[in-house]
């Protein structure tokens, strides 16, 4: 194959979902030229369409809940975040979220950081979850499980708990937010290439050069990141990578269903998101009168796990919808189910401890910013600003693996630690499901 080198840049992103987006426009907008690589059709036309977008507070690590935190008033100024806009722009709509809890949940984990943080909640027993909720059955159907086994349809037994949070929401189109990052990103410089893949991470010695594309066009560049999401894995491998870190990405199918919002719980009457973590489901509802409906990787649900995201089929299953929504209608009893399965399949990028990897690597000048555990998207408008802040420290020569950089968070005046990101962490001990 013909090997051609086109042109240089100073940063290569591979990836035009959301995270790729968040980074060409801060660092473009740092003032490093920018090209970003994508094998799809569209910007945002991976992973990132299918988001639940959801924005939510409840992370294990500190640095997790002052991201979220930082990132729900930027996407509250998403226009003024942007910088420029040239058409229309994803809407940040608010909800509440109530978590509902398995027995013997340790809800300090999280409540100490929002106590810290100053981010409002309330907890709630079972008396005040009926008088809040009355379309809910308020009992216990711990553990969750699947129809097919007997336990499914057996009535609640005893008391309910949770936590309230009145601030979140949700955006209504994420991959129209990934296009609006990437058009500021353009507005300013960046130059975006779609429908073509990178074959190849070139190198010199120990450190990155370039990458090649599948036409056999060479760009060079000295520093490359990796925001290729569910096809990260592949892209760490590509660069040798891999085995230089503690922690590792894998692509794992994930299923949303929609149903109708029954009149009781709809966006209008009731806008709340739910993570029950006692029978094993989230939903939010949305306008129009839709509930979505996803799963929270409930012990007793199958785990898909994949190896190139390309060959998987993305027609949502029966098995799926049947557990995940009669789970539902379990909460809810007004909920009607209808017959036949109606949603997405897309894939998460998971690490083994579903918290996100933004870091340097072993290779000098390739970055990666990946892993994101079906849970990143809220964190989009900051990604961007946590990538550049890494390579521009990283790039002047500090050793960020001994001293992780800091980055001051200015909406919330709160400090991220990168070292919570970092390649080499040992496994934060969260929740081990999407809620991170
Ligand atoms: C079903 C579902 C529900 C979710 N719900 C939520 C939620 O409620 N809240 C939340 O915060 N997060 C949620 N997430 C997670 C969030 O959507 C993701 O963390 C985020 O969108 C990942 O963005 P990304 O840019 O890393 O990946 P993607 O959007 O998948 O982008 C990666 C891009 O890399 C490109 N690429 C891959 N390989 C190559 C190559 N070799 N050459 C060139 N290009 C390449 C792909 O074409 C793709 O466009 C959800 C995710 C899913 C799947």
């Amino acid at each position: 194959m013909n090997t051609q080198s086109n042109h240089m840049t100073d940063v290569i992103i591979i990836g035009a979902g959301v995270v790729g987006a968040s980074i060409a426009l801060e660092l473009q907008r740092s003032g490093r030229s920018v090209t970003v690589i994508d094998k799809g059709e569209s910007v945002g036309g991976g992973s990132t369409s299918a988001s639940s977008a959801l924005i939510r507070f409840n992370y294990s690590t500190r640095s997790g809940v002052v991201a979220a935190w930082e990132s729900f008033h930027r996407w509250n100024a998403w226009e003024e975040h942007l910088g420029y806009v040239n058409g229309p722009i994803a809407q940040f709509h608010p909800l509440s979220m109530l978590l509902l809890e398995p027995p013997g949940f340790d809800r300090s984990s999280y409540l100490k950081h929002f106590n810290e943080l100053g981010i409002p909640f309330e907890e709630l027993d079972e008396k005040s979850l009926s008088d809040n909720y009355p379309m809910f059955d308020t009992g216990r159907f711990w553990p969750p499980s699947l129809p097919n086994d007997d336990q499914f349809f057996k009535n609640s037994e005893g008391k309910l708990g949770g936590f309230f949070v009145p601030y979140g929401g949700f955006i209504d189109d994420p991959q129209l937010a990934a296009q609006n990052l990437m058009d500021a990103a353009r507005h300013f410089g960046a130059k975006v290439s779609l429908r073509t893949s990178v074959v190849e991470i070139k190198k010199t010695k120990n450190k990155v050069s370039g990458v090649k594309l599948e036409n056999g066009e060479v760009i060079e560049s000295s520093i490359v990141i990796n925001a290729a999401g569910p096809w990260s894995s592949h892209i760490n491998d590509l660069a040798g990578v891999s085995e230089l870190m503690e922690m590792s990405t894998k692509a794992m199918r994930q299923e949303v269903h929609a149903i109708p919002a029954p009149a009781e719980f709809n966006f209008t009457n009731t806008p709340v998101m739910i993570g029950d973590l006692d029978l094993g489901f989230y939903t939010r509802p949305q306008p129009g009168g839709t509930l979505i409906v996803g799963g929270v990787e409930a012990d007793c649900d199958p785990v898909f796990w994949v190896e190139d995201p390309d060959d998987d089929s993305l027609n949502p299953t029966v098995d799926s919808w049947e557990a995940l929504v009669w789970r539902l209608a379990k909460r809810i009893p007004g909920a009607s189910v209808p017959n036949r399965p109606t949603g997405l399949a897309s894939h998460y990028d998971v690490t083994p401890d579903w918290t996100p990897i933004y870091d340097r690597t072993d290779l000098g000048g390739f970055y990666i910013a990946c892993g994101t555990s079906g849970n990143q998207f809220k964190n989009a408008p900051l990604i961007g600003h946590l990538m550049t802040q890494l390579i521009s420290a990283c790039e002047a020569g500090h050793d960020h693996d001994n001293d992780p950089v800091q980055v001051l968070c200015p909406m919330v005046n709160e400090i991220v630690d990168l070292g919570t990101f970092s390649r080499n962490r040992k496994p934060v001990a969260g929740t081990g499901t999407v809620l991170g």
